[in-house]
């Protein structure tokens, strides 16, 4: 079992509102005095609903210190009332009518702050806007403060992940099951994506299908290429389920692979299986990086693994921690990430195999329960 990295437990308020505490410690430890939160997946992480982000400004305030604010279109506010529940009551909501300007609202909650950290995705238009509106304060990026309370998953956000993993897993075993040759690859990804929603998924996000050559691609679009025998197949298929992702990679072979192949495939499982095995507490993720690659590499296949190892995935398919050399960061309880090195050959052909693993106190959990063989078709 997992071993709750951070169990909030309590209610669905009462998680959110340790979330937004949390937010406003760790502006206060990097020298931020308020940080302003645009609909995103960090509004949706730190409020529990997603808020449309559109031409009227919906904007979080959240102090260093102090309580948070939100101002809201007076359209949206019946919505986010009833998305918000009890949370509505921890916090001040600001409606603005549709003749007053919005970004004045902010300007007057956050005063004269001096360092303001406004969302990633926050629209150029709002923030050149409350730019020229809080001279001279310093606007730096919030990405970093919410991608390290993101980064580091509780027990609900796994089982969420968990979920999502199971039912990728059960797309995927649907598609090695069928035949494969003689369909095109667009013909299967759009089955895939069928699958992944009859799987369970609310949103089927993606369906890679790379066969022969195009396997040597990594992101290789689904294409008019029809597949048939003598071709290994990479597929990686995932969507989002309750708002958290999936993703995993799994590669058919249509008939018997030669032995080059089956080589090459055994070199790629045993580098994903060891790296998944070092995953625990304190190892950077440098490490599970170079774990995969020494073994690809001593096999004589170092050139041919083009990507990092993997990335952190949560409310996003793609977010920190990555598992990248140059990640140096300790891996903690709590982070989730893909592990899925691949072999690409160019011309010829490519093998992957991704899982999402959690870090738990006891070593690495595979949310993915496939198994990582080569899947033979026909
Ligand atoms: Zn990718
Ligand atoms: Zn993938
Ligand atoms: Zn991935």
């Amino acid at each position: 079992m997992t071993t709750p990295a951070f169990d909030v437990g309590g209610s669905v308020a009462t998680r959110h509102r340790e979330r937004l505490q949390r937010a406003a410690a760790q502006a206060r430890e990097t020298g931020v005095d308020v940080m302003l939160v645009t609909p995103s997946k960090d509004y949706a992480y730190l409020l529990g609903y997603a808020a449309p982000a559109m031409e009227r400004l919906t904007c979080l305030v959240v102090p260093a210190d102090g309580n948070a604010t939100l101002v809201l279109p007076r359209l949206e506010e019946p919505l986010a009332r009833h998305e918000l529940g009890d949370l509505a009551d921890e916090l001040e909501i600001v409606p603005w009518a549709e003749t007053e300007d919005p970004i004045r609202t902010v300007q007057t909650l956050v005063g004269s702050a001096g360092r303001v950290a406004v969302q990633d995705q926050m629209w150029a238009r709002f923030a050149l806007a409350l730019q020229a509106a809080l001279d001279p304060a310093q606007l730096v990026a919030a990405g970093p403060i919410l991608s390290s309370l993101r980064r580091v998953k509780d027990v609900d956000e796994v089982d969420r992940l968990r979920a999502a993993a199971a039912a990728a897993d059960q797309a995927m075993l649907a598609i090695t099951g069928e035949r494969l040759s003689g369909r095109t690859e667009r013909d299967v990804s759009t089955r895939v994506r069928e699958l992944l929603l009859e799987a369970g998924h609310d949103e089927a996000g993606f369906a890679i299908v790379a066969s022969g050559p195009n396997a040597a691609s990594p992101h290789h679009a689904a294409g008019d290429r029809e597949i048939e025998a003598g071709d290994a197949i990479v597929l990686d298929i995932g969507g989002f389920r309750a708002g958290y992702g999936s993703d995993t990679s799994r590669t058919a072979f249509v008939g018997e692979p030669p032995p080059d192949f089956a080589a090459l495939y055994e070199v790629l499982r045993h580098a994903q299986s060891a790296a998944c095995d070092a995953v625990r507490p304190g190892v950077p993720a440098a490490q599970i990086d170079r774990v995969a690659r020494d073994i690809i590499t001593d096999a004589g296949y170092g050139d041919a693994f083009l990507h990092r190892t993997g990335h952190g995935i949560g409310m996003e398919t793609h977010e920190e921690p990555y598992i990248v050399s140059s990640n140096a960061e300790p891996l903690v309880a709590g982070n989730a990430f893909s592990v899925e090195p691949g072999i690409y050959i160019r011309d010829t052909w490519g093998a992957r195999i991704e899982d999402i693993v959690v870090c738990t106190e006891s070593g690495g959990e595979r949310l993915n329960t496939t198994s990582t063989q080569l899947y033979l078709v026909s």
